[in-house]
């Protein structure tokens, strides 16, 4: 089993995979010397990448090749790589050098200190628009809003794990992945170290404004069921208000002033708009556990137990 597996997923990444493999490959051998390997997987790219990585592999044993069948996306991507790797520890890393692979020795002496996920913090963010910069911030904030496991702000997946948290990834069967969010869930001791995010080395960003908004649908409806209550307090909401209109329109009814019909028409859409919404609510409320049930996510996740006669280690599911 090698030290360290290094992953990284690629999409039409001809043009830095050679000075990728020089300087991972160079960080690596003088933090771990020889016992490192480097995932690559091609997410189905057009380009010439996958023959790039075939040449890579079959000229240095450490290099190890994925190509998926077609363009699955940058998550799965990943997933594919960390179902693969054996390293006790696990460098996820992008291909266009964006997020420094210098940082590995550092991650390391954390994690030596008894860190389990070691994750980048982009302090800056050089050669980003000023759209990717806004809507990144903004979007990590509104999730945390939503959700309960706080995810940390202005990270990627730019980060080092070791194997107990890539076993406990690969066992988590959900579909809809978004692996930053899937790591801070799990918890145990995690630790950020700060950078200063680069600029793309070459080519553009694989991410367009399509895709990001895929990814951050998955993120908000794969930590968050709280969308589906907002029919709840809608339906709270509007109940408060019926009531007093129909008090007002009955009022109104007394007293003479309406013309008729008016008062049983006003009173009929209030009662029946919010009880729809409450009804709406109801529903959200068991579509949300059913959702939460079918992620088939562990119940919880034993770090350390101790006892005084402890024969045998914690064993997660
Ligand atoms: N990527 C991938 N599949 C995709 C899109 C992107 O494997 O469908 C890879 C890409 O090659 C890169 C990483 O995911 O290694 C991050 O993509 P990119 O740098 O384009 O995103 P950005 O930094 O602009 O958010
Ligand atoms: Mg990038």
């Amino acid at each position: 089993m090698p030290k360290l597996s290094v992953v990284v997923p690629c999409f039409n990444e001809e043009e830095v995979l050679a000075e990728l493999y020089r300087r991972v490959t160079a960080i690596c051998q003088t933090t771990v010397g020889q016992e490192y390997e480097i995932v690559l997987i091609d997410d189905g790219s057009q380009d010439n990448t996958w023959p790039l990585i075939v040449r890579l592999c079959e000229s240095d044993p450490h290099m190890v090749g994925i190509r998926l069948s077609r363009n699955h996306g940058h998550q799965l991507a990943l997933s594919a790589g960390l179902s693969i790797t054996r390293g006790e520890r696990v460098f996820i890393i992008d291909a266009d050098l964006q997020d420094p692979p210098e940082l590995l020795p550092r991650m390391m002496e954390l994690m030596d200190a008894g860190a389990d996920v070691v994750y980048g913090r982009r302090a800056q963010r050089a050669g980003e628009t000023w759209f990717k910069k806004i809507s990144a911030a903004l979007f990590y904030r509104v999730l945390n809003h939503l959700t309960d496991a706080p995810i940390p702000v202005d990270t990627g997946d730019f980060r080092l794990i070791s194997r107990r948290i890539v076993e406990l990834l690969n066992g988590m069967p959900e579909n809809h992945r978004f692996i930053r969010g899937m790591i801070s869930w799990l918890g145990f001791h995690q630790v950020a170290l700060e950078y200063d995010r680069q600029e793309r080395l070459a080519g553009t960003s694989k991410y367009p404004w399509r895709a990001m908004i895929r990814f951050a649908l998955d993120a908000i409806t794969g930590f968050s069921i709280r969308p589906l209550r907002m029919a709840m307090a809608l339906g709270v909401g509007f109940g408060v208000i019926a009531m007093l209109g129909i008090l007002y329109s009955l009022h109104s009814w007394m007293v003479g002033r309406v013309v008729p019909g008016w008062t049983s028409v006003m009173v009929a859409v209030m009662v029946l708009g919010s009880a729809q919404l409450l009804t709406i609510g109801v529903i959200g409320e068991y579509i949300g556990r059913l959702y939460v049930e079918t992620k088939k996510r562990p119940l919880f996740l034993i770090d350390k137990i101790v006892r005084q006669s402890c024969e045998a280690p914690p064993k997660n599911p």
